[in-house]
């Protein structure tokens, strides 16, 4: 039987570590226990929010209404030809995931090596690290709608997935829970290392004809050098998405800082690094308060310890003027705010 807990502790469940209470809280481990929440939400007219590894969520005062910390664990394959189709419970921890499907000798996952957080997350920012997103394995997946009870299956299409964006992180925002993740992987390895880390990084280990666990290797030994470890120091990841913006702004940009990194998309925008843009304003290594701009990757906001919420959020703020004023373009934030 469910058990809904009162005034807890939600701060231990982020890796931002900023402190903050769920007024009710359930743990769900099956698609019982979550209609159960559902409905005791229902009843008593109260929000509903979903909490997976707490990695992407920046907390900014105490939450009303009821928080699902998700714990649905399932894993089942099917191999058929060269195609490998995995379902996924969405509580999974995702770099686990990973783990598991590359000892297995199936491919397609590896550049997502490392990624904290939950399988449930992933389609929610269309995940995506070293040239790859989780939309290019992504098969279907299934979710529980909060208002009508009713569990629907959803294909790419439907999840209209884009850079670090699907339906979830929009119009389905909060109104309901994806319960399973299906992924096709595959037999025959289609390896992506187009990103320079990730090819230095070969080169180190002396690999000039590498297969799925190499990539895998590489990506995890890139991360664990550059990336702040959330258990040492907190942090959400990227606290804003690299800007798209229009070829011509690029070009003038570009001929006044010439040495600006982009990479041109297929539709013609051109993609910039917000962590280059933050770091040119003078913010890496800044401090507000507890919290601050990480010493190494400026695009990370950290907790350094104690640090609440709104102190973070002020110097994203002034950040994001900042790069407004001397760039003309304007930072996104990925992470959410609750
Ligand atoms: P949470 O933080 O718990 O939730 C994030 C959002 O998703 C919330 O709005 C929540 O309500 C919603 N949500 C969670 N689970 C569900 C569900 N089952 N159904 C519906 N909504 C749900 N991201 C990348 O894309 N690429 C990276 O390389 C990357 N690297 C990171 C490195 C570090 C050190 C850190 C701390 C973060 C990084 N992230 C990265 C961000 C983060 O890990 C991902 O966004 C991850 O998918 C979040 O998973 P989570 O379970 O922790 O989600
Ligand atoms: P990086 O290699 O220093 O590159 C900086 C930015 O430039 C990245 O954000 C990346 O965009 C872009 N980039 C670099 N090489 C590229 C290429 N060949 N083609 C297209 N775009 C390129 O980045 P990093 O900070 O060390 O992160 C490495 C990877 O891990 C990135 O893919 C990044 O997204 C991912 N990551 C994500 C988070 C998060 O919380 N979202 C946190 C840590 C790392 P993309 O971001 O579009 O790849």
């Amino acid at each position: 039987m469910l058990t809904i807990q009162h005034n807890i502790d939600l701060g231990e469940h982020t890796t931002f570590g900023c402190p903050a209470r769920a007024e009710h809280a359930a743990v769900v481990t099956n698609i019982q226990d979550l209609q159960e929440a559902v409905a005791y939400a229902r009843d008593k007219g109260l929000a509903i929010r979903v909490l997976g590894g707490g990695s992407n969520v920046l907390l900014t005062g105490n939450v009303a209404g009821l928080v699902i910390i998700n714990q649905i664990y399932q894993r089942a394959e099917c191999v058929d030809g060269h195609d490998v189709h995995i379902r996924f419970g969405s509580g999974e921890n995702w770099h686990d995931a990973v783990t598991w499907t590359v000892s297995q000798g199936w491919s397609g996952m590896e550049n997502l090596a490392l990624i904290p957080g939950t399988v449930g997350a992933a389609p929610m920012q269309n995940i995506g690290a070293y040239g790859v997103e989780q939309a290019s394995i992504f098969e279907e997946l299934e979710a529980f709608h909060f208002e009508s009870g009713e569990i629907r299956k959803y294909t790419a299409v439907e999840c209209d997935f884009g850079y670090r964006v699907s339906v979830f992180k929009r119009e389905l925002r909060d109104k309901v829970m994806i319960t399973s993740v299906t992924y096709r992987l595959s037999l025959d390895p289609k390896l992506v290392t187009s990103y320079r880390d990730v090819q230095e990084e070969l080169a180190a280990m002396s690999i000039t004809t590498p297969r799925t666990l190499d990539i895998y290797n590489a990506v995890v030994s890139v991360r664990t050098r550059k990336l702040p470890d959330p258990r040492v120091i907190g942090n959400a990841g990227s606290f804003f998405m690299n800007p798209v913006i229009t070829a011509e702004q690029a070009s003038e940009l570009l001929e006044k800082y010439p040495t600006m990194p982009n990479y041109p998309q297929s539709d013609g925008t051109v993609k910039v690094a917000a962590g280059w843009l933050i770091e040119q304003c003078g913010w890496k290594g800044a401090r507000n308060g507890a919290s601050g701009v990480h010493d190494r990757q400026a695009l990370v906001l950290v907790n350094h310890g104690g640090a609440v919420g709104s102190e973070v959020l002020e110097l994203a703020e002034k950040i994001q003027r900042s790069v407004a004023d001397t760039f003309g373009i304007t930072l996104v934030r990925e992470v959410n705010v609750w």
